[in-house]
């Protein structure tokens, strides 16, 4: 079987049904198959879908971006870290591996910044509203390029 590319509209929810993301009124999400360029679970239901299916998933926490992990979240001096603005929202990333963790500045107080590594959707359990626009075989580009493009040709 050739592998496919999986284009999809997505309304991401918490359990209280705040709207996280939504691909509504852009171009639909296209995904490449098997690379696991999404979270698995999700990617594994829209295989099974068929074009203009609807479908609501639900991933849970562990499944999604897993559990807060209470050691990344630090507190440091101010004259710990770079020069420069540094204010609520600014991000590090912990070393210089592209894997290591990003850090975000959560509080500042008296010359200390609290810093948080978590994925900002660490601990949600999450839940998906998808519908499938259209399902096609993987051109040789983004065979090669390991994901998939949108519709308006190369997207990076
Ligand atoms: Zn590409």
């Amino acid at each position: 079987m050739p592998q496919k590319v999986i284009s999809f509209h997505y309304t991401l929810k918490n359990t209280k049904g705040e709207v996280l993301d939504s691909s509504i009124g852009q171009e639909p999400f296209p995904v490449l198959e098997g690379v696991r360029q999404i979270i698995p679970t999700l990617e594994d239901e829209l295989l099974k879908m068929n074009v203009g299916e609807k479908k609501q998933v639900f991933v849970p926490a562990d499944k999604a971006y897993g559990q807060v992990n209470e050691k990344l979240r630090v507190k440091v001096n101010r004259d710990q870290l770079p020069e420069g603005d540094i204010q609520v929202g600014t991000q590090f990333r912990a070393g210089q591996d592209p894997k290591d963790p990003v850090f975000t500045v959560t509080k500042m107080e008296e010359g200390e910044v609290f810093l948080d590594g978590n994925h900002p959707l660490a601990g949600e359990d999450l839940q998906f509203d998808v519908e499938v626009i259209d399902i096609r075989e993987a051109t040789q580009d983004e065979l090669q390029h390991g994901h998939a493009h949108g519709a308006g040709g190369h997207h990076h």
